[in-house]
């Protein structure tokens, strides 16, 4: 099966072999440490929530300091991505993090565009034919000021011909505070870029509106909550706005306690455009096949949803309304019988 990945974090998607040699290069551990030990202490773990969660990228951020490694991870990430099934990647992070070691945010983005590239490069080698395809988003993480809001989203609307597509607003949802990034969200919107802000994973329905309402939001990182109010559905539904779900990871942050009670399905029968995602690769130890697995087997999705979901990764991607089209036709063929066409 094809799909895009709509929601994948650069620095929670190292492949584990890189981010070894990433920590043994860097001294973080020794070149005799236990490998799998300590791979297995950074995996996410169900219920240990968000905050918990979002300490771990403290560690890939800090191996992530120079052009070479971001390449690098760009590069992999779009390969593995490839591998899986996968055929349009919308990898996100925040350049700014980046810069510790003296590179620059734009330098940290012309990277990782360039590491992609040089993965499509590689994964189209054997497959000529193949249609592949991948796009930037830049996150402002929550808590940052309005002025490093907007100097993130001048960088972004600078870099669109370079291969970035969108906006996003990630990190603590207790610290969300809509009315600081409005105005930087808007100029990102009106410049064309795709706006995506995680909402309703920590926090409430609430915030999804407000994403909706005071950020322009185009789709929405996660959205649980918005399951517990009719009203929000509506919104969402109303709007065709997008829902990322991202299962394995809802159940690591705690935003579900298990796949039974995840609102997937809930969501998709009050008309939410939602689409499979697999935010972090690394850390949930996951893949979009086996988002899509677990969706089938754990969280109840029809054959139906999963096909409506494969579709609108297609629809909902920060791509040209002509790219968007010809994806949605691959992934239609590659769905068969089945599509929900
Ligand atoms: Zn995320």
């Amino acid at each position: 099966m094809l799909a895009s990945d709509l929601h994948v974090h650069l620095d929670g998607s190292l492949r584990d072999v890189t981010l070894l040699a990433l920590a043994k290069d860097a001294g973080l551990i020794p070149a005799t440490a236990d490998a799998d030990a300590f791979v297995r202490r950074l995996r996410f773990r169900p219920g240990m929530s968000l905050r918990s969660c979002l300490t771990r990228f403290d560690i890939t951020v800090g191996l992530l300091q120079t052009r070479r490694a971001l390449e690098r991870v760009a590069r992999e990430l779009v390969c593995d991505c490839y591998m899986d099934g996968v055929r349009h990647t919308e990898i996100r992070f925040c350049p700014v993090l980046h810069t510790r070691e003296g590179l620059s945010s734009d330098d940290a983005v012309m990277s990782v565009l360039r590491g992609a590239e040089q993965g499509i490069g590689e994964a189209l080698a054997s497959a000529p034919a193949d249609r592949i395809s991948t796009r930037v988003i830049i996150s402002v993480l929550q808590g940052m000021s309005e002025e490093e809001a907007r100097e993130l989203v001048d960088l972004a609307i600078g870099l669109i011909d370079f291969g970035v597509s969108g906006v996003d607003l990630a990190g603590d949802e207790a610290l969300f505070d809509p009315a600081r990034y409005a105005r930087s969200f808007a100029r990102a919107a009106e410049a064309g870029l795709g706006v995506t802000v995680h909402a309703g994973e920590g926090g409430d329905a609430g915030n999804v509106a407000a994403a909706v309402e005071l950020l322009h939001a185009d789709r929405i990182g996660h959205g649980v909550s918005a399951a517990s109010n009719t009203g929000t559905m509506s919104l969402l539904a109303d709007r065709g706005i997008a829902v990322e779900v991202c299962l394995s990871s809802n159940v690591h942050t705690g935003a579900v306690e298990s796949l039974a009670g995840h609102p997937l399905v809930r969501l998709a029968d009050a008309g939410v455009p939602v689409a499979l995602a697999t935010d972090n690769r690394f850390f949930s130890a996951t893949s979009l096949s086996h988002e899509y697995e677990l969706a089938i087997k754990e969280a109840g999705a029809s054959q139906e949803l999963i096909a409506r979901s494969v579709l609108l990764s297609a629809d909902a991607a920060f791509l040209a309304a002509d790219d968007r089209a010809t994806l949605r036709e691959l992934y239609r063929v590659s769905l068969g019988p089945a599509s929900a066409e």
